[in-house]
This record gives C-alpha cells, sequence and structure tokens, in this order.
C-alpha cells in the first residue's frame, strides 16, 4: 500500500513515527512523498498547544474531501488523537484509523480490520518493542521512558500519554548497540522526563547510572531529553560529567522565573532551587551548554512576574530557549480554573524575551570562537557552498561545502558565530570516519 506519514510535535512523535514506520514496512508498505501519491495517510499529531491542532483540522478537512473523490485511507495518531478533541475530528472528518500514542503496536491489526479500527488503550507491548535502526542514519532517537507523572496545569501531556513508564534497561542498550552498529554517532534518549527514568521499576537502575551504561556502548555522541528541574540530582550531573560520551547540553525547562506563576503552573520547584542546579552544572562542567523552555502570559502573570523571567535570564545566560506563549488547552487545570491574558499582552512580552534570548544566545556563542568543536556534518545547507551540521552542545554550524563532502563527524574550528549560528572551517574528520558515499 503506498503511505504517506505527516509528523507533527516533538521528539518523542519523530520517534513513534519511526516506530510505525518500520512496522509498516514489514508489512510491504511502500513510502511515497506526498499525500496526493499515498493510498493510507497517517497523521502523527501534537496537542500541546493550539497551532499544531488546528494545522491537523485544516489537513482532515483536506483528506475528507479527498476521500470524496477516490478511495483513500486515513489514520490519526498521537496525541490528539487520545483527546475527545481529536475524536471528535475524527467523527467529523471520517478518519478510519484511530491510534493513541500508546497503542502504536496496532497499526497491523487496524489495516487488518475491513472496518474502521480505534484503539485508545495504552498496551504493554509498547514498552517491549524494538524497533530496527533507522537506515543510512547518522542521528536516531531511542524512547527511554513514556508518560509523565507530573501534573503541571497547562500541560495536556499527562492526559495523552499517561502515567510513566520506563523501558527495560536491556532493551535500551540492545536498541543502542543496534544503532551503533548501523553506523548511528549521535542517539538522543528520550522521554517527558527522562530523569525520572526507573523510579517506577524496582530493580532497574537510576537515570545517572542509565546513562554511564549508554556511554559504555561506545557511540560517539549521546543527548537526552527532556529533564525535570525537580529530579535533576548531583548524580545525574555527576554521570554527565564523567561520561565522555554524554554530550554537555542540557535541556533544563524553567517555564518561568517567578515563584508565583512557578506555584500556579504546578512545577514542583522554585526559582532558588532552579537557580542551585544551574550552579551545580556549570561548577561541574564550565563548558555547559544550557537551554530550556518558557511559557510567556500565563494566566495571571504580572509585569512584575515577567521580570523575574528577565532577570533568571540574565543570571543563566542560556546559550538558546524554547520559548512558547501561553496556549490555553481544552482539559488542562489552567484551562478551566485561569482567564487566559490578553494575545498582545502575551506576544509583546514574547518579543521582548525573544530579544533578551538573541542577546545571550549571541554573546555565549563568542565563547567557540577560535575553539575547534567536533560538528556532525548532516548534509548539503540552503546556500550550497555550505554544508550544515551541529556541535555536541546542539550550535547549529555552517562550514565549507568542498571541506565537508561527505555526512560524518569533523573537527571544525570556529572562526564566526552569530546568534543562531557558528561559522568555521574543517581541520580534520573525526573517528569513526564520515560515512562511505554510497550512504551519504
Ligand atoms: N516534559 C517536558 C517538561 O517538563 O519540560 C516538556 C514537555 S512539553 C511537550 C514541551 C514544552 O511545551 C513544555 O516544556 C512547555 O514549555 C510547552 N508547553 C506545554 N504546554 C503548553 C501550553 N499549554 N502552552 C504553551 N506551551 C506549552
Ligand atoms: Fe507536561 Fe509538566 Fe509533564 Fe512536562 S512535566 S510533560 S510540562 S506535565
Amino acid at each position: 500500500m503506498k503511505t504517506h506519514i505527516i509528523t507533527y510535535g516533538c521528539q518523542m512523535n519523530e520517534y513513534d513515527t519511526h516506530l510505525v514506520r518500520s512496522e509498516l514496512a514489514s508489512l510491504g508498505a511502500e513510502f511515497v512523498d506526498t499525500w496526493q501519491e499515498a493510498d493510507f495517510v497517517l497523521v502523527n499529531t501534537c496537542a500541546v498547544r493550539g497551532k499544531p491542532v488546528e494545522k491537523v483540522r485544516s489537513l482532515l478537512g483536506e483528506l475528507r474531501k479527498e476521500k470524496e473523490r477516490r478511495a483513500l485511507l486515513v489514520g490519526m495518531m498521537g496525541c490528539l488523537a487520545q483527546l475527545e478533541e481529536g475524536q471528535q475530528m475524527a467523527r467529523k472528518f471520517e478518519v478510519d484509523v484511530l491510534l493513541g500514542p500508546g497503542a502504536l503496536t496496532e497499526i497491523g491489526k487496524a489495516l487488518e480490520a475491513q472496518s474502521r479500527f480505534w484503539d485508545l488503550s495504552f498496551r504493554e507491548e509498547l514498552t517491549h518493542h524494538l524497533p530496527p535502526a533507522p537506515k543510512g542514519a547518522l542521528s536516531a532517537f531511542v524512547s527511554i521512558i513514556r508518560g509523565c507523572n507530573h501534573h503541571c496545569t497547562y500541560c495536556i501531556v499527562p492526559t495523552t500519554r499517561g502515567p510513566e513508564v520506563s523501558r527495560h534497561p536491556d532493551l535500551i542498550l540492545r536498541e543502542l548497540a543496534q544503532l551503533k552498529a548501523a553506523g548511528v554517532v549521535e542517539v538522543t534518549l528520550l522521554g517527558q522526563n527522562v530523569n525520572s527514568y526507573g523510579k517506577d521499576q524496582p530493580g532497574y537502575p537510576s537515570f545517572a547510572e542509565l546513562l554511564r551504561q549508554a556511554g559504555r556502548v561506545g557511540i560517539p555522541r549521546i543527548k537526552f531529553t527532556t529533564s525535570h528541574p525537580v529530579n535533576f540530582t548531583d548524580d545525574v550531573i555527576a554521570a554527565i560529567a564523567e561520561t565522555p560520551q554524554v554530550c554537555r547540553y542540557i535541556h533544563l525547562p524553567v517555564q518561568s522565573g517567578s515563584n508565583r506563576v512557578l506555584r500556579r503552573m504546578g512545577r514542583e520547584y522554585r526559582r532558588e532551587w532552579y537557580l542551585d542546579r544551574i550552579r551545580a552544572i556549570r561548577q561541574a562542567m564550565p563548558d555547559a551548554v544550557l537551554s530550556t523552555d518558557i511559557i510567556v502570559g500565563f494566566p495571571g502573570e504580572t509585569e512584575e512576574d515577567f521580570q523575574q523571567t528577565l532577570s533568571l535570564y540574565d543570571e543563566v545566560r542560556y546559550d538558546s530557549a524554547y520559548m512558547f506563549i501561553y496556549s490555553p488547552r481544552p482539559g488542562t487545570p489552567s484551562y478551566k480554573h485561569f482567564q487566559d491574558l490578553p494575545r498582545e499582552v502575551k506576544v509583546e512580552r514574547l518579543q521582548r524575551l525573544i530579544e533578551r534570548q538573541k542577546h545571550w544566545s549571541y554573546q555565549q556563542n563568542q565563547r567557540w570562537v577560535g575553539q575547534t568543536l567536533e560538528v556532525l556534518v548532516r548534509g548539503a545547507a540552503k546556500d550550497e557552498a555550505y554544508a550544515e551540521g551541529h556541535t555536541r552542545g546542539n550550535h547549529p554550524t555552517l562550514v565549507p561545502a568542498a571541506q565537508a563532502p561527505r555526512p560524518g563527524l569533523y573537527q571544525v574550528l570556529i572562526r564566526q558565530a552569530t546568534p543562531h549560528m557558528l561559522y568555521g572551517e574543517v581541520v580534520g574528520a573525526q573517528e569513526p570516519a564520515p560515512l562511505p558515499l554510497a550512504m551519504a
């Protein structure tokens, strides 16, 4: 069957798409580049903010029109599928296959079914599933824990992805070994709260221990996302500092710099705790690269609260940040109990925060000028004079295309830095050598 998968949302969704895609490939699916060519279109959805939900709504509308013209099977998976909001859409737009984030392993049964197939259960098979290594990829994701036991008042994820379930460490290590054998040089360990790893299963290693074990597999770059500040213990910091394969890139979402807002968000830590964690990271690893997630304009956020976020920015000096405007999501406590701020207030604050972040990104990026960094080159940049890649600290980096003819790891002397880009020249190829041309 000619199949096309469209993915919205986070890295976990990308991983889930890979999982379903490999299941479909084993069933003989042929993948096509556009939905217009496909007999089966599968949409992997995101429900965290309103925008991706609206994108799915308009896509499903188009697909329903297409169904009037020809035989077409439409599927929906991911977070939105788990919600009443998504199921209403699925009914309205005549979606044939609906799989919640816990039911992805049912894709084969869904295609065998001769009628509409909906499954919203959380299946144990998913935790035991071992997807094959992606072909010819240098970077890959590995899920280590699914779900979330926190209750941030703005967030729909605990509803859509259920409680935390850690994967067996042997399975994770097997998946890593498979990826290494396939030539992958960078793996990102995934979970909503990776540092909760193991807490739900007696006998499993802690996240810190898992990082050490993952390092020993021998993949040159191990990254992880996302960490919750409340569980970002000294042991986790020590494991990162001691394990050379683990990149010193730490994404630690703060969400707000104001204790009053953090309390209303249900974040379970105070500004002082967060700043103490940052201090501990910097003490153990002065070269650590730090990024965060911030929500601007949470209900009830005053100008004074927002100033607290700006001052936290100045204390931490993040290398980069994902900055979001608060989006009221039906089904969350903040949607039910709090009044949304006017959009213009939220937009104006976001613009100020973006400016502040640009300042710090520029300052932080200057520290790499004159240094040699390892860059994972993926291929040609938009401007074909350059090849693009990223450092161990996730900095997007450009090098002259002629100096990095194939994807792979290179040593790059950084010559120039802007807020969003490093520019350098290749001074050596790193072991393992770049991939042979056939895979490039
Ligand atoms: N588990 C992670 C954590 O605790 O930071 C992140 C999960 S969430 C899918 C990714 C980011 O989306 C969050 O860190 C938060 O900044 C943002 N987010 C979640 N709900 C949101 C909402 N209702 N409005 C705006 N941003 C939101
Ligand atoms: Fe959402 Fe909070 Fe859980 Fe992150 S920790 S997924 S923001 S509820």
